[in-house]
């Protein structure tokens, strides 16, 4: 027997509709691109959202066409993520700071029929435009007194000429919530970016999910600025989630310095935001350099790579905003988990306490994880034993765009739903609380045993004189691999290999102590801000170890 409610679809333009119903005069407010900051209204993004529909129609768009974005964070992109989804199109988010040939790749391989460019990444379309096979048209994210004269784009549009003289009255369409709204290619550290292809419906759950206290919890009193991208996993969701509880959103443009960061925190008073850690280390030595405090930021979410425990702990005790440690991948829409207390742990010894919010948090409902061994047996909940972490549920991916990579799911035993492999390595423990260890690709194999990469990188980053320690193994003739602990100096600080293995001799287990330190000028980044191992291992390739 069905029960007898409603079926009405979860769709993405519902969300606009909502804000625009009953937070209509909350404000979104966008560092331009152009400079100089904008600032209106949800009901006037849902009457631009829809401009933009119509603009689409006119010019021949259909339902499941990919129109592509090369954007940062600004009011115009929340535009494109509703006028595209909401007239049924599929938002093609594309990360500026791929290779130029992986951005050729994505865009051919989605087969874009146009391409939104903010301003400043004109000059990149212009080197790029004759590669793309399909796009016919680029849109210039502007307006005519901004667009340079000298740009050489056939067939090139602008944005605001676009919109403009369209009614803004179009009737979003009601169709089915597992149509496909927007798409995100995972950076492809190995082999060709693959897509990942959300849904209305996953990207709705995934928003009620965010919303909820111990995930995001913001709410209509919430001032969210997302650092986090829009070009990548739709800025964990966040302009999503925030017209569905009616946040004022705060889009920071290019500028993700501290400077402009701080600036925009303090004027806008904003109370929520999200980045990788690479982003907050930034900001945070500005904060030191210039004896600056926050007054109004209370959380801080920090995913995309492990949060270092001396940025959990700075953010904390000098800033007094409380850090929400989260683990996701664009597999996952991204959101996995999320690090909140719960009510007993405010009884526990500070240094306990501490330890549980190193770890990557608990899933929401919706989110299924597991770990377990090679053989597939599923591994104890004991925060012990570590494995490869499996997971399912509404959002997460059944597959990549276009049957990319076969069949990447792992059968569940008791015939209950398929299990994606995330390719990190973790423990679970008996509170929910899920810990990675490593990528499965990064962990150091000595002896037969593990060596946690990430542990060890955490430890040297509590050095004062670290800006950044990435770890890889390197090959040893008798222990298989041994780890190589690469450092980047604060700028003036003093520090040599003796005194931080000494400092890590007290944090680690011995047999994990580095066999030898490396001085960087600079950690390479992935375009989505993870530290580039795969540079590293070249890098280091003919190097040696002094223990070999
Ligand atoms: P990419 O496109 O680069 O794969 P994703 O954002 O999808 O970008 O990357 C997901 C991966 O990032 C995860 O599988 C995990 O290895 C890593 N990651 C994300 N958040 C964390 C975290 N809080 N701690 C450690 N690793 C993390």
């Amino acid at each position: 027997m069905f029960g007898l409610m409603q079926d009405r679809p979860l769709l993405i333009q519902q969300l606009i509709d909502h804000a625009a119903q009953n937070h209509g005069d909350t404000e979104i407010v966008s560092r331009t691109v152009e400079g100089g900051i904008h600032r209106y209204t949800y009901t006037d993004a849902r009457v631009r959202a829809k401009k933009m529909a119509e603009a689409l129609l006119a010019l021949g768009i259909e339902p499941g066409d990919r129109i592509g974005t090369l954007a940062w964070n600004g009011y115009r992109h929340f535009e494109l993520y509703y006028g595209i989804s909401g007239m049924g199109g599929v938002c093609h988010t594309i990360n500026p700071r791929l290779f130029p040939e992986q951005i050729v790749y994505i865009v051919n391989h989605a087969e874009d029929q146009l391409l939104f460019v903010d301003l400043n990444l004109l000059p990149m379309v212009e080197k790029l435009h004759s590669q793309f096979k399909t796009v016919r048209h680029v849109v210039a994210m502007t307006d005519r007194a901004h667009l340079p004269k000298d740009v050489e784009i056939p067939n090139l549009l602008v944005y605001e000429e676009l919109i403009e003289g369209q009614p803004g009255t179009y009737e979003w369409p009601v169709f089915d919530e597992r149509t496909a709204s927007s798409l995100c290619y995972t950076s492809g550290t190995t082999g060709n970016p693959k897509g990942v292809l959300y849904s209305h419906r996953s990207t709705v759950l995934h928003a009620y999910a965010a919303a909820l206290p111990d995930t995001l919890g913001i709410s209509a009193r919430s001032v969210v600025l997302p650092v986090v991208p829009m070009f990548h996993v739709n800025a964990w969701g966040l302009p999503y989630t925030a017209a569905m509880v009616g946040a004022k959103l705060v889009f920071p443009g290019v500028a993700l310095d501290g400077a402009s960061l701080y600036e925009l925190f303090e004027k806008e008073k904003v109370s929520f935001t999200a980045g990788v850690p690479t982003v907050w280390l930034a900001l945070l030595q500005y904060m030191q350099a210039n004896k600056l405090k926050l007054s109004t930021v209370k959380y801080a979410v920090i995913g995309g790579s492990a949060a270092p425990p001396a940025m959990i702990e700075a953010f904390d005790k000098e800033y007094g905003v409380e850090v929400l440690h989260a683990w996701g991948m664009s597999e996952m829409s991204p959101l996995g988990s999320v690090n909140h207390p719960k009510a007993k742990h405010a009884e526990w010894p500070e240094k306990d306490r501490f330890a549980v919010r190193l770890k990557q948090g608990r899933p929401p409902y919706g989110v299924e994880m597991k770990i377990v061994d090679d053989a597939g047996n599923e591994l104890p909940r004991d925060g012990k034993a570590f494995g490869d972490l499996l997971v399912r549920g509404p959002w997460i991916t059944n597959g990549y765009f276009k049957g990319e990579g076969g069949n990447v799911l792992r059968p569940d035993r008791h015939g209950g739903g398929d299990w994606f492999p995330t390719g990190d390595v973790a423990t679970i423990d008996p509170d929910g609380y899920m810990q990675i260890t490593d990528r499965s690709k990064d962990v150091i194999k000595s002896g037969g045993e593990w060596i946690s990469s990430i542990d060890l990188e955490n430890a040297a980053m509590a050095h004062p004189a670290v800006a950044e320690a990435a770890v890889i193994g390197v090959a040893h003739p008798k222990w298989d691999e041994r780890p190589l602990l690469i450092v980047q100096k604060k700028p003036d600080a003093a520090i040599d290999k003796a005194a931080l293995i000494e400092f890590l001799s007290t944090r680690v287990a011995k047999w994990w102590l580095p066999d030898d330190v490396q001085f960087v000028e600079a950690i390479p980044h992935t375009a989505t801000g993870k530290i580039l191992k795969t540079r590293l291992r070249e890098d280091f390739k003919a190097y040696k170890l002094p223990t070999a």
